[in-house]
């Protein structure tokens, strides 16, 4: 996503340094929500489930501080457009995934929500793996596959 994204705000002409640091930009931002696991998996929690840094509301809450620094620092407006498209989109390709757990209203509401009904749990490494031959991983990939095509259709035009 964070490579859509910054292709998407990257005009042709774009010089190739800033055209970079777009894309490093864009691709940190579609994943920093994620960046919380290299401290939860030491200590075998769930980052999903455990860690502020993967609750929606927190970055609601900080995303406008962090797009003031951004101006004030006279990054174009792109930047804000890929820290928001990025963090919002992440959370958007999570809730496709068929493991669940996306605390949208955490810490105010620990229900977890997931496009596909049939959320699976796993405990193991085994049972992970075995979620691949469940119903909810075909309708896992299909929707995947759907809006993989959407996007690459989007990025002809
Ligand atoms: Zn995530």
């Amino acid at each position: 996503m964070g490579i859509t994204i910054a292709s998407l705000v990257t005009p042709a002409g774009t010089p190739p340094s800033e055209a970079n640091m777009r894309l490093l930009f864009s691709v940190l931002c579609a994943n920093v929500p994620d960046l919380d696991i290299f401290i939860m998996i030491p200590m075998h929690k769930d980052h999903r489930i455990y860690s502020f840094f993967h609750y929606p509301l927190f970055w609601l809450l900080i995303l406008p501080g962090i797009i003031y620094i951004l101006s004030q620092l006279h990054f174009p407006i792109e930047y804000a457009v890929m820290l928001i498209a990025g963090i919002t989109s992440h959370f958007f390709m999570d809730m496709l995934d068929s493991t669940g757990k996306i605390m949208l209203l955490a810490p105010f509401k620990n229900t977890q929500y997931s496009f596909l009904k049939n959320v699976q749990q796993y405990h193991s490494f085994s049972e992970f793996i075995s979620l691949y031959k469940t119903k909810a991983f075909k309708y896992e990939a299909s929707i995947t596959t759907v809006c993989l095509s959407i996007i690459a259709a989007a990025r002809r035009f």
